[in-house]
């Protein structure tokens, strides 16, 4: 009998629970955290370093794979899997969220959303069927509906509605393009197909939108278009609203978050993963968690003879190895690329640490 995507283990504090993830690539813990693999690689770390760090499933992108070296290119090298030495599940998100964070280079229409390449001036287009198609000429385990992500502008009311019943419209074409273009595959060889539901900060739209992924044939439920600037009050409020609501039998994914704060409170409301480019982007300026989630910057002056490494409590790699803040300061002062690599290293782990800690 095959498996089904997700299975419920346990229930703990408050809404959290841990869980078990099955994808054609292995079974994955929930709740689980994505380190952010733009372009196929967490910058600076080799997937084994990664992978020490307690990272299950990595998050490629889309949009930026299309673009270099295209989907093409990686299927006839395997895939993102063998192109990319990483042996565990991947995600790829949809091109969607670049709507939103390109905004400024895009148009949206009905049947799909042209971008500008900022690098080559080229125009690029994606719909929700190719958004299907290059994810799986990219060879991702779990892909995502190509979905109309909005800001918060509080004035664009109408344009919040508009992207929901799109998004709606779009997850339709999304499923119908899945199941043709993985038709012939048994279940354990598919990859597993997650729907995204949006409304921005209005409740009623947000309760619809989840209502019609729950309503759709897909493994997963993401709620999107939550930690794109909105005050943290608002996310809770939501992430509290929202908590009751999600189908308990399905995996539930919530985009964008890694700030260990809001990682505790939207586990304890239900979400069993998230994915962040913080812990990875801010190590690379030099920030790091310490104890209590306490940040401090390594490339601080004040650590010019610091001999102590950066958490003498953590079990990541580069505290193990002795690594002193003085020393990392040096790489940092010195834009030695160590610097980013073993401070990612700790920030990683300290990340999966606390959702190890709900397991
Ligand atoms: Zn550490």
């Amino acid at each position: 009998m095959t498996k089904a995507p997700f299975e419920e283990l346990n229930r703990g504090k408050k809404q959290a629970r841990s869980g078990i993830l099955n994808t054609r690539a292995g079974e994955v813990k929930t709740p689980f955290f994505m380190p952010v693999a733009t372009h196929g690689a967490v910058k600076g770390l080799e997937p084994a370093q990664v992978a020490d760090t307690g990272a299950q499933v990595l998050l490629a992108n889309t949009y930026h794979l299309h673009l270099q070296p295209g989907e093409k290119t990686i299927r006839k090298l395997g895939g993102l899997h063998s192109f990319s030495g990483w042996q565990g599940p991947m995600l790829t998100d949809s091109g969607g969220f670049q709507v939103f964070s390109l905004a400024k280079v895009r148009k949206i229409t009905e049947a799909g959303v042209y971008f500008k390449n900022l690098a080559s001036g080229r125009e690029v287009f994606i719909s929700p069927e190719k958004s299907m198609r290059i994810q799986l000429d990219l060879g991702a385990d779990i892909i995502m509906a190509f979905d109309d992500v909005t800001g918060l502008d509080p004035s664009a009311r109408s344009r919040t509605r508009e992207a929901v019943e799109r998004t709606h419209r779009w997850l339709g074409r999304c499923t119908t393009e899945f199941k043709k273009l993985t038709k012939g595959l048994s279940d354990s060889e598919k990859p597993l197909l997650f729907g995204i539901a949006q409304g921005g900060l209005n409740k009623a739209l947000r309760k619809k939108s989840l209502e019609f992924v729950q309503n759709t044939d897909v493994d997963g439920i993401a709620i999107g278009g939550l930690a794109v600037g909105e005050t943290r009050s608002e996310m809770r409020a939501m992430l509290d609203y929202l908590a009751p609501l999600y189908d308990p039998a399905r995996v539930h994914y919530l985009m964008g978050v890694g700030e260990p704060t809001d990682v505790r409170y939207c586990l304890e409301r239900g979400i069993d993963m998230t994915d962040c480019v913080m812990p990875t982007r801010n190590a690379r300026h030099g920030s790091v968690w310490i104890r209590s989630d306490k940040k401090i910057n390594l490339a601080n002056s004040g650590f010019k003879s610091d001999s102590k490494v950066i958490d003498p409590g953590c079990d990541c790699r580069t505290c193990k190895s002795g690594y002193s803040r003085a020393y990392l300061r040096q790489l940092f002062k010195t834009n030695n690329s160590l610097a980013g690599s073993l401070a990612s290293i700790h920030n990683l782990r300290y990340i999966n640490r606390i959702f190890e800690s709900y397991r």
